[in-house]
């Protein structure tokens, strides 16, 4: 069964819908990609502009899942940096630390450079603020601030005390912040489908409304929907938190976790008064708030996580006091939107990219920091189909948890994790 959109305020403002053919009969490509969000999309673009011919099955619409639901927070926090570090200095020694240190620049550049080449409608903009809710939070702000000196980023980062953080945000709450100019935030809605629009551009298919029942492994594998098939010499997977194909691979390895997004009627005056800079924000929590204004200067407002892998009852109710606690000058005000997606989160954090046997890869599991990943892993997995597999190896080699009967226990299991790491935070 294929689903509508949800109603969200991306939704309301798409510049231009996708409307793509169901897949019909059998089709023969050089690369399959099974999802169309940003994972399945930014490798449709990269490949395409490489020469391959490439098809993407979407189950439902482009930008249908995670990616046009996000926060539209473009940052270079990857989840699991640390994890990563540790273990991919097993492959590449002390290399390791570049490496995981350019990846936080990567998916911006890759973002900026496609939106402004492609000429995609986005409503892209610069600047982002990563706030200590704590004052013992100011610690890793500093440690990441003196990194940017030491390493040629500084002009970007700006580190500001509790008063001058009063200044960019007008509100309370925070004990100081690293303001970051080389992040940036947009409409994802609208930037996975603009980059869906250049990947067909330059020859891609898209199949919409069609899920992928199974794929089928071998010399030249195809992925099978209920009405057609498409066989090609590769076949990427990704289809994140949404799919369940593959189980006796990839079960009880990613977990779906429910993120929430309110969003008020258009503030006025008050949109610049409370974000004169227009900033996206968000906190040093490990489960956090973050926020954005959209172009028609309403509050965009995400917080918290639902692990049981449902949708909370009620997504407004629950934000509105967190909402409210970060702006009081918001009290009562209408929320004209509320909507919940799902992210697919890795018990190490560091994002899955592997290979199901020769020609089928997959790729997912960006913990809720995906939109720069997504962007990143496009780029490694068209250059490791394309015949370069440094990067895709890196990652490929990194080891992740499986939890025994983990598509059963493993939400519950996570769902307790969540709430321990919550509460040792509660006390540092
Ligand atoms: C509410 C929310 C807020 C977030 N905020 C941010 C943020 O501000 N910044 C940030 O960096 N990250 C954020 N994230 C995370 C980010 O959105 C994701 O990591 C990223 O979009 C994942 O992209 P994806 O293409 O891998 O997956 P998705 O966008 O989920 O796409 C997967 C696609 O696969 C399709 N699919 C599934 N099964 C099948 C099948 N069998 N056949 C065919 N198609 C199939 C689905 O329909 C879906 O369209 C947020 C996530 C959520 C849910």
């Amino acid at each position: 069964m294929t689903h509508s959109r949800c109603a969200s305020y991306y939704t309301a403002s798409i510049h231009q819908e996708s409307d793509h053919p169901r897949l019909e009969g059998d089709v023969t490509v050089d690369v399959a990609i099974v999802g169309g969000g940003f994972t399945g999309v930014a490798s449709a673009v990269e490949l395409a502009e490489r020469g391959y011919r490439v098809a993407i099955i979407e189950a439902n619409k482009v930008g249908w899942g995670a990616s046009g639901r996000n926060g539209g927070q473009v940052t270079g926090s990857l989840s699991g940096e640390a994890a990563m570090r540790k273990q991919m200095r097993r492959t590449l020694g002390q290399a390791a630390d570049d490496f995981v240190w350019n990846l936080r620049w990567r998916g911006q550049r890759i973002i900026r450079e496609r939106v402004e080449k492609y000429g995609i409608a986005c409503d892209l903009k610069l600047g982002h603020l990563q706030a200590a809710w704590k004052p013992s939070h100011m610690a890793a702000l500093q440690a990441d601030f003196e990194a940017c000196q030491a390493r040629d980023m500084g002009e970007y980062v700006e580190l500001l005390d509790a008063r001058q953080v009063r200044d960019v945000i007008r509100t309370e709450l925070y004990h100081g912040g690293l303001l970051n100019r080389y992040n940036l935030h947009l409409h994802p809605l609208n930037l996975c489908l603009g980059e869906a629009r250049v990947a067909e551009s330059l020859g891609a298919r898209i199949f919409e409304d069609s899920p992928v029942v199974r794929i089928d492994h071998g010399p030249s594998p195809a992925v099978i929907t209920s009405n057609g098939s498409v066989h090609a010499e590769r076949v990427l997977l990704a289809g994140n938190a949404y799919h369940r194909l593959e189980r006796r691979r990839l079960g009880g390895r990613l977990f779906p976790a429910s993120l929430g997004i309110v969003t008020t009627a258009p503030l006025g005056g008050l949109a610049e008064a409370i974000n004169p800079h227009d900033l996206a924000v968000y906190d040093c929590r490990f489960v956090l708030d973050y926020y954005r204004l959209t172009a028609d200067g309403r509050l965009l407002f995400g917080g918290g996580a639902n692990y049981s892998g449902k949708d909370s009852p009620d997504i407004a109710a629950e934000l509105r006091p967190r909402l409210e606690a970060t702006f009081p000058q918001l009290a009562g005000t209408q929320i004209d939107y509320a909507w919940q997606g799902m992210a697919g989160i890795v018990v190490n954090r560091i994002p899955m990219l592997g290979q199901l046997s020769d020609n089928v890869y997959y790729a997912q599991g960006y913990s809720g920091h995906g939109v720069a990943t997504s962007h990143i892993v496009g780029e490694i997995m068209a250059k490791a189909i394309a015949g370069h597999l440094e990067e895709f190896d890196t990652f490929a080699a990194c080891r992740h948890v499986k939890v025994p009967f983990g598509d059963a226990l493993g939400n519950p299991l996570l769902a307790v994790g969540m709430w321990y790491y919550q509460l040792l935070e509660r006390w540092r």
